[in-house]
């Protein structure tokens, strides 16, 4: 299959392109396109054959659900059993948006798409490239983040090139998404309403709006054996070839702890990459320096780190060391991807931790 490639201006986006993405999609094809948080890999989602197609195109576990999106409120009722008033005051306050919210599903909404479960979880993006393209396919498409599976989210689209080439029919390029983490998800069909994975809409704002909001326990202490409620957070996610680790602690420890794992790196011929901020960028020694922006800014450090992640690939940086990113409003939802990508392996240089070199 060739894919088909075409830069469109969210401001203005190109209807005659725009409607023949959506007859590729209604006739069982992939278009990957941009959403204001990653970019998603699109298929029709109450086709069960689009749905394989999307998780043979992202080499994904078909047990890991995908998320429908829509572009109308009036939209859900097809496709869910019911719509609790905590949903409804959730999507006055935050839809469109970045908020993902799971419902009991109706029977319209095939297996394939929820990954054999009973519930789906459904999004009404804010992208206007996204809005007009799920119009054009129907109302409802399937998305999960546009890249193979394992790989960090693609926050441009020459990621989606670099991963999606000859699997999908189009991407549409519509520049550097605005978030660059994937959304929150809440689910809503329990007794009490459960943030199942973290992101922009972070706990406090949820809070506001529905008063009484639990975490789930596995974001909190991940080691715990439990499974994750929603699935796809049980996959190792968005790891850079090199082994990453993350150390946490004062800024000048922090600086002379990676430099001198930097030292040893370069004396063993390994090439260090180090992800930091604008602040301390200039005190490191090491081989790929990257800041994601200046410490204060947080939507800098979300919608940058999962291009930094990427561009050690390419730089072939085999050690990387992160500072920590916690704290703040964004912290929760920044902290978590990048422990995944460093499979939880952190150094408190505040509890006297060090690297240990091998
Ligand atoms: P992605 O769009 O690639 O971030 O993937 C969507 C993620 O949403 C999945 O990996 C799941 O973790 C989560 N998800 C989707 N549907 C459900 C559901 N019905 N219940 C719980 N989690 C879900
Ligand atoms: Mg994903």
């Amino acid at each position: 299959m060739t894919t088909e490639y075409v830069v469109m201006n969210e401001e203005a986006p190109d209807l005659s392109v725009i409607k023949r993405a959506g007859r590729i999609i209604k006739e069982g094809g992939l278009v990957a396109f941009p959403t204001e948080t990653v970019y998603g890999l699109g298929g029709d989602a109450l086709n069960p054959e689009s749905s394989r197609k999307i998780y043979e195109a992202k080499g994904r576990p078909s047990d890991n659900p995908l998320i429908v999106h829509i572009c109308r409120l009036e939209d859900i009722e097809p496709i869910v059993r019911e719509i609790p008033p905590e949903a409804k005051k959730l999507a006055e306050a935050f839809w469109p948006g970045p908020l993902t919210m799971i419902f009991r599903k109706s029977s319209l909404v095939p297996k394939e798409t929820t990954g054999g479960l009973d519930t789906v979880a459904v999004r009404f993006p804010s992208n206007k490239i996204a809005q007009a393209l799920i119009d054009a396919a129907g109302g409802y498409i399937a998305a999960p983040s546009a890249n193979r599976s394992g790989r960090p989210s693609p926050t441009l689209a020459k990621y989606c090139l670099e991963d999606l080439d000859g699997r999908v029919e189009m991407i549409i390029d519509g520049g550097q998404v605005g978030i660059g983490l994937e959304s929150t998800i809440i689910d809503l069909t329990e007794d009490e309403p459960v943030i199942l994975r973290p992101g922009f809409i972070n706990k406090k704002m949820l809070q506001e709006v529905l008063g009484r909001v639990e975490v789930d326990s596995t974001l909190i202490t991940p080691d715990s054996g439990i499974a994750p409620k929603a699935p796809g957070m049980k996959y190792r996610h968005y790891a850079p070839k090199g082994e990453l680790v993350i150390i946490e602690g004062e800024r000048d420890k922090v600086v002379s702890e990676i430099n001198r794992a930097a030292g040893y790196n370069r004396a063993h011929g390994l090439r260090t990459g180090v992800i930091c901020t604008d602040e301390t960028r200039d005190l490191y020694d090491a081989d790929c320096v990257k800041s994601a922006g200046p410490r204060g800014d947080e939507d800098s450090v979300a919608r940058e780190l999962f291009r930094i992640l990427r561009e050690f690939d390419d730089d072939g940086a085999e050690r990387i060391y992160s500072e920590s990113f916690s704290g703040g409003e964004l912290g929760q939802a920044i902290m978590n991807r990048l422990m995944k990508a460093a499979g939880h392996r952190v150094v408190r240089t505040d509890e006297g931790e060090t690297l240990h070199f091998k």
